[in-house]
């Protein structure tokens, strides 16, 4: 890794006077001292943005600021890709095995994002289904509620203090494919959580409206434990759901999904 002088950082601050910049959570996670402190989500080289007491930071390069989730202006940040050949027998077992514990998994996912309804969440399962999710021999049943939330993408959220907002889930930068999940080496990927204000300009947040992010501790021991009490009327529609078979979804809305 490069380290980078003070020379550089300023020049580079210089260039982007007046940009905003974002607050480092968890900058613990970056490697050595603030000289070199590497963004925990995409992990880039951060710079701390001048004229700021050293509480903001920017990414040294351009490439990085242009894409990762804390600072990108696109509306459609990167997701993970999901590219699996279909293995039918694999995906009836691991799909199966997911169904029979569907409430579990809800759960899990209701907990980090308390607005996902039954209905969503039974498009995500059937995004899952047409993008192969199921076809991973490595698949860990336990990372599949992270796995659907990250393909959620843009969610409302309710409202914090009166005002509209918005969340969206990310893991960092080691899953680039789902798949890499299950394969990689080295510690476990972390898991982020987005908060951000109604978008104004855009169909979706971009990191304008980031209020905060924070990193999601992953539960891997829930399918151990009861499954939760639901509601007649949800179980009622993931019941049809199930009954209904393959279902279809179309991909696109995956990516811009809002309910
Ligand atoms: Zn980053």
């Amino acid at each position: 890794m490069t380290g980078t002088s003070s020379d550089t950082a300023l020049q580079l601050d210089d260039l982007n006077a007046g940009a905003y910049g974002f607050h480092v959570v968890g900058a613990h996670y970056g490697i050595g001292d603030k000289a070199s402190l590497y963004c925990p989500v995409c992990f880039g080289e951060l710079v701390p943005v001048a004229d700021d007491a050293g509480r903001r930071f920017r990414h040294f390069v351009a490439q990085d600021e242009a894409r990762c989730p804390l600072s990108t202006l696109s509306y459609q940040p990167d997701v993970p890709g999901v590219h699996r050949r279909r293995d039918v027998a694999l995906e009836r077992e691991q799909r199966g095995v997911f169904i029979e514990n569907w409430q579990r998994h809800f759960q899990v996912m209701r907990r980090a994002a308390p607005s996902l309804t039954v209905r969503r969440f039974i498009y995500l399962v059937g995004y899952a289904d047409v993008m192969n999710l199921w076809s991973y021999p490595a698949l860990e049943q336990h990372d599949l509620p992270y796995v659907l939330l990250t393909l959620a993408q843009f969610m409302r959220a309710g409202a914090m203090g009166g005002r509209p907002v918005w969340v969206r889930f990310c893991f960092d930068a080691t899953v680039r494919d789902v798949g890499d999940l299950w394969t990689h080496r080295g510690p476990q990927a972390r898991f982020f959580k987005m908060m951000y204000n109604a978008p104004r300009e855009t169909p979706f947040p971009t990191s304008r409206q980031l209020i905060h992010y924070e990193t999601v501790r992953r539960d891997t021991s829930f399918l151990e434990t009861p499954p939760p009490w639901m509601k007649r009327a949800d179980v009622k529609e993931f019941q049809r759901f199930v009954a209904s078979g393959r279902q279809s979804a179309d991909p696109g809305r995956a990516d811009t999904g809002t309910s």
